[in-house]
């Protein structure tokens, strides 16, 4: 069997978890692969696109800084990557670039699996960052009734706002992202996703005051982007609030997992494969 040739590329990219996710599977599929981290700094995606003929990789996964970078280049782009303005995932066939954004599937995915849909759903979202970017869009394309966006910075929510009305037709609010703003708001959220790196592991910052949750409407779900802590003191307040949780850890895997269907061009058990993965982040040392 040919071997696949596969890359993530970005800058930093020595944290980037990629690898673990995807050598599980084609190890599992007994698939022969080389797998390589490549650090592309912003400007450079030329040579690395050079680097991909020459080499014969098969696609690679992007992060930062080139998700809308690599935009130009390609001579397909999916629907999500289209509605996001990002991609994430680049299959290379028949000379050809495909790009995909796989990430507000990934996060669509993992929401699901917890028994949670957008439609219908009034879902306050907290940040304005690349993440918070792509999940307004699809939680406006999968017909959330009302979606609100709280940052620290209003123009970057406004932006998003923006975004959001010109590739799906649909208005969003923003507000301040204040523990008071978010306390007598809430009551009428049932969906709170954190997309700040408020509580992330390797920050110094985390929520001032955590009692906003108080106002969220009975069994709603606080999804926190962040897997590592695997529990956030978010979730630890919304589970000890009796609120449905969630972490970043179902999103980060079925991305993934998509991105490798799209290379594989075949169908994954997600399940079978999502356990795996999980163990082994789990047990990673400096996880
Ligand atoms: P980003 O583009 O850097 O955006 C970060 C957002 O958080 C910005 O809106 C920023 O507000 C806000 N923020 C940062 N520090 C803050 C603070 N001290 N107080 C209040 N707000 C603050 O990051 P991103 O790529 O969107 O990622 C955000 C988080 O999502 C990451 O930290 C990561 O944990 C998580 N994530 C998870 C997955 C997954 O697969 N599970 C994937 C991607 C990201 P300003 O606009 O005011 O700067």
């Amino acid at each position: 069997m040919t071997k696949l040739c596969l890359d993530v590329i970005g800058d930093p990219i020595g944290h980037s978890k990629s690898p673990y996710i995807h050598e599980t599977v084609l190890q599992e599929l007994n698939i022969p692969y080389e797998y390589r981290k490549v650090k592309v700094q912003k400007g450079q995606l030329d040579s690395y696109l050079d680097e991909v003929t020459v080499l014969g990789i098969s696609g690679f996964n992007l992060t930062m800084p080139h998700k809308v970078d690599v935009l130009p280049y390609l001579d397909f782009i999916d629907d999500d990557a289209k509605f996001f303005n990002s991609v994430n995932t680049v299959k290379v066939k028949d000379g050809k670039l495909l790009g995909y954004n796989t990430d507000g599937q990934g996060m669509l995915i993992a929401m699901k699996e917890k028994g949670f849909e957008p439609l219908g759903q009034n879902i306050a979202i907290l940040g304005a960052g690349g993440v918070a970017s792509t999940i307004s869009v699809k939680m406006a394309l999968e017909g959330a009734e009302k979606i609100t966006i709280f940052n620290r910075t209003p123009a970057a929510a406004e932006a998003i706002s923006q975004n959001v009305l010109k590739s799906t037709g649909k208005t969003i609010s923003t507000a301040k992202l204040d523990c008071n703003i978010l306390a007598s708001s809430l009551t009428e959220y049932n969906i709170l996703i954190n997309c700040t790196p408020l509580g992330m592991q390797g920050t110094d910052c985390e929520f001032e005051d955590l009692s906003f949750l108080e106002a969220l409407k009975s069994g709603a779900l606080v999804y926190d982007l962040i897997y590592n802590p695997v529990e956030t003191t978010l979730l630890k307040s919304a589970k000890s609030l009796g609120f449905n949780t969630l972490n970043g850890f179902g999103m980060l895997i079925y991305q993934g997992l998509l991105a490798d269907e799209i290379f594989l061009e075949r169908p994954l058990n997600f399940l079978y494969f999502k356990e795996k993965i999980e163990y082994k982040l789990k047990n990673l040392k400096n996880f």
